[in-house]
């Protein structure tokens, strides 16, 4: 049977790390402040936005929510983020995805000043990762890399297989497994026979968004499977992997939930403090 790789157990520790980086910030009179922009009321997006906020509240960063209706306009919501650009209690500024369906997501993710750009989905920040260059990575991938390294799962030399090619988590997972010398394979849905390709996965990464697209068929014995995928099924949360079954063939598997989500949340939390000690400290 798979190790778990437990997302409780190492958000807690990237937590913990952050709440005493916090502290060390409020000594120098600097209290890190994340702003979070909802729109709309769709229900997975609030429970999502929730989390973040006590997750604030546990490290001591300064959080504040700002719900719009879900009529908001392209020109209010800038005119939010344009607010937020110039407030300076704010490190970070969070746009929580996805946007009704008559909002213009790239184009508001543009106004986010980039060293506010806490997700890092700014044109600017994806391109420092696609350089290699310093700056405020994904909150996802970092995570996935974090558990990784948590877990001493090798990543250089082996050959990790990212299902999903999506610009906020298979593209910017890639480029991290790349940067940390893995071989990557990038699958998608045009891809031809998937299962040959993640059958040569060491590490196998996926982010599709469709329940139990990988079986144990598709699983090299003893391969770290990370699960991203949050799919609502029959009133559950379940990721993309068929976990039961995926578990007697992989070395390391990450559950949903309690894997991937909780790190995500974490990373977050460590992307305030790094703004925060870039930009003002
Ligand atoms: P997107 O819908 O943006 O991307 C999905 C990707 O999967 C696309 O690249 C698509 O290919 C690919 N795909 C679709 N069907 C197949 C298939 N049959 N075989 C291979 N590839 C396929 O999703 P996201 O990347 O935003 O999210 C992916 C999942 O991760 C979702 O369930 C989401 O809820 C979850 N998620 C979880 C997070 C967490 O913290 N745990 C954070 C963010 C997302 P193509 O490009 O060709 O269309």
């Amino acid at each position: 049977m798979a190790v778990i790789l437990d997302g409780r157990e190492y958000s807690n520790i990237a937590l913990d790390q952050v709440a005493e980086k916090v502290q060390a910030l409020k000594k120098n009179g600097i209290t890190p402040g994340l702003a979070v922009i909802l729109v709309g009321d769709d229900p997975a997006s609030q429970t999502y936005v929730r989390s973040k906020g006590k997750a604030c509240d546990r490290v001591g960063i300064y959080s504040r929510t700002l719900i719009l209706a879900s009529d908001t306009t392209q020109a209010q919501l800038e005119k939010q983020i344009a607010d937020l650009n110039r407030d300076d209690r704010i490190d970070g500024i969070l746009l929580q995805l996805p946007l009704p369906a008559h909002l213009d997501e790239q184009h508001a993710l543009s106004c986010i000043a980039p060293e506010k750009d806490v997700d890092g989905f700014h044109a600017l920040n994806a391109g420092r990762l696609m350089l290699s260059l310093d700056g405020v990575l994904p909150c996802t991938p970092k995570g996935i890399i974090f558990m990784l390294k948590q877990a001493e799962i090798p990543i250089e030399g082996e050959h990790a297989v990212v299902v999903g090619r999506s610009n906020i988590v298979g593209k910017p997972a890639a480029l991290l497994l790349l940067q940390e010398n893995a071989t990557v394979t990038i699958c998608h849905s045009r891809t031809q026979d998937l299962k040959a390709l993640t059958r040569q996965a060491d590490i196998l990464v996926a982010a599709v968004g469709k329940p139990k697209l990988i079986t144990e068929d598709m699983i090299k014995p003893g391969a770290a499977v990370i699960d991203v995928g949050i799919n609502r099924a029959n009133g559950r949360l379940v990721g993309d992997v068929d976990f039961e079954n995926v578990s007697k063939v992989a070395g390391y598997i990450s559950p949903v939930p309690g894997g991937v989500g909780l790190m995500t949340v974490a990373m977050l939390m460590d992307n305030v403090v790094g703004l925060a000690s870039r930009n003002r400290a």
